[in-house]
């Protein structure tokens, strides 16, 4: 059985009605700040620029924080794919400590809304268990966390395969180690709570508004909108894997690439608890990504990944990922799939988020699959840059911002990228 009888091809996070409220429908003409993206960046940046007193204007031109914010895996991660050593060979020891103990303040700062601003977003510190495909893979695995520069080591267990019910109950891994300081969160309540955070110090924040075109005019830019012309002293593209034509800069230095997650149905929370003990997050080290997790109620396994090399209809990819899930997991052969959905993330060539400004216009975007934590952790650094020039620079504004020749938005490339990388998970290289 592959589909269950209430399938719907919806995000699950949405099926918790109270989860997004609607966003306002009266447009400003002139603000301060304009912020294009009502995702976790746009509404962290918001209330900043907000709380210094300026005038702040989110648009989004779909529903509240429609884009990642509201569908993603609601896994949290330290979250920078480089490692240490290569950034530091790259940028110099400086500039990768710094961008590492920005990880690690992102994800210490995103625990903070929910241990000390008691945001209500079922934040929950189950920590993660990071799957070796193969035994070569986890003797890499083990290496690679044992090489850890000790000031950002992640707190960590290797599990031996002998050992591995107690991790995950699957055959398909040789082992594996969990982090025991990842988390998961509901991330369509984690953008909720974002919005009343913005819009209780006077942030409005208006749905169904698409920015069209953006132009300089004296004192800072007129952006014309399908709602009507708006006028801001400054502009912050928070649009991530949305990026569009907006900015033919910005969008040339982002890839949008489609994630896809389906839900099971109602099972036994014996059988996830079984599956998955202690409600832990679970990736491996497959080079096509795969993102499970319990949900937030111990009912259902919701199970993200890429179902096609080329982007697809998520109905058409339910059959690929249920397969794909069944290999994790043979006990859910009969289980059916009650949900799928899938967004697009924005990655980057040099696999780093990067933020900045040109004359008024900044951006802050490209979190690579790690937005959680990064999108609210950068979404506020760069909303307090905005208004006060004296804020320090994040590291990762040193890093140059770079695209590729031939690429100009649409990354053409891409099935055939995700090809080679099944070959080589297939291979087991
Ligand atoms: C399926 C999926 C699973 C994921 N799982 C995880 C995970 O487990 N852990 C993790 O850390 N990260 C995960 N991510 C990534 C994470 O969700 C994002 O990095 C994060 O939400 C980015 O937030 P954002 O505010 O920058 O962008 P978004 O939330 O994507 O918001 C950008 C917004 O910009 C708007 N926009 C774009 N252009 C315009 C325009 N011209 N005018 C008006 N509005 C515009 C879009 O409508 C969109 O709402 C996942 C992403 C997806 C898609």
């Amino acid at each position: 059985m592959v589909f269950a009888a209430d399938y719907k091809a919806t995000c699950y996070w949405q099926d918790d009605v109270s989860a997004l409220p609607e966003a306002s429908h009266t447009l400003p003409q002139h603000v301060d700040v304009l912020i294009v993206g009502s995702g976790y960046t746009g509404l962290s940046a918001a209330r900043e620029t907000a709380l210094a007193g300026r005038s702040t204007l989110v648009i989004d031109s779909g529903t509240l924080a429609g884009g990642c914010s509201s569908r993603n895996g609601g896994q949290v991660a330290f979250s920078f794919k480089p490692d240490h050593p290569s950034l530091s060979a790259q940028y110099g020891r400086a500039v990768a400590d710094g961008i590492y103990r920005e990880g690690l303040a992102a994800n210490a700062a995103l625990a903070a809304l929910a241990t000390k601003e008691g945001l209500q977003f079922d934040w929950r510190p189950v920590g993660g268990f990071l799957g070796a495909h193969t035994p070569r893979h986890f003797k890499q695995l083990v290496a690679a966390f044992a090489r850890q520069v000790p000031e950002f080591a992640e707190p960590h267990e290797v599990i031996t395969r002998d050992r591995l019910a107690e991790a995950v109950d699957s055959p398909l891994y040789h082992g594996g180690v969990i982090v025991t300081s990842d988390a998961s969160v509901h991330p369509a309540r984690l953008a909720a709570a974002l919005y009343e955070r913005a819009v209780s110090v006077g942030a409005t924040v208006v749905g169904h508004c698409r920015a069209l075109s953006l132009n300089r005019i004296a004192g800072g830019f007129e952006v014309l909108t399908s709602r009507g012309v708006i006028r801001a002293a400054k502009v912050l593209l928070a649009t991530n894997g949305y990026t569009d034509g907006l900015s033919r800069w910005h969008q040339r230095r982002v890839m949008p690439v489609g994630s896809y997650i389906v839900a099971t149905e109602l099972l036994d929370p014996a059988l996830v608890q079984r599956l998955i003990p202690s409600g832990r997050n679970v990736c491996d080290t497959r080079r096509v990504v795969v993102y499970v997790r319990p949900s937030p109620d111990g009912r259902r396994i919701l199970f993200g990944g890429r179902a096609s090399a080329g982007e697809t209809e998520v109905t058409r990819c339910v059959p690929v990922m249920h397969a794909m899930m069944c290999e994790m997991f043979p006990a859910l052969a009969n289980v059916g799939i009650s949900r799928a959905w899938m967004g697009f993330v924005g990655f980057t060539f040099d696999q780093m988020a990067h933020l900045g400004e040109q004359d008024g216009l900044y951006h802050c975007l490209g979190y690579c699959g790690q937005g959680v934590p990064l999108a609210t952790f950068y979404g506020r650094h760069i909303g307090r840059r905005i208004v006060d020039a004296r804020v320090p620079p994040s590291a990762l504004e040193e890093l140059p911002f770079s695209t590729r020749p031939y690429y100009h938005g649409r990354p053409w490339f891409l099935p055939l990228a995700v090809q080679a990388y099944r070959t080589l998970d297939r291979l087991g290289i």
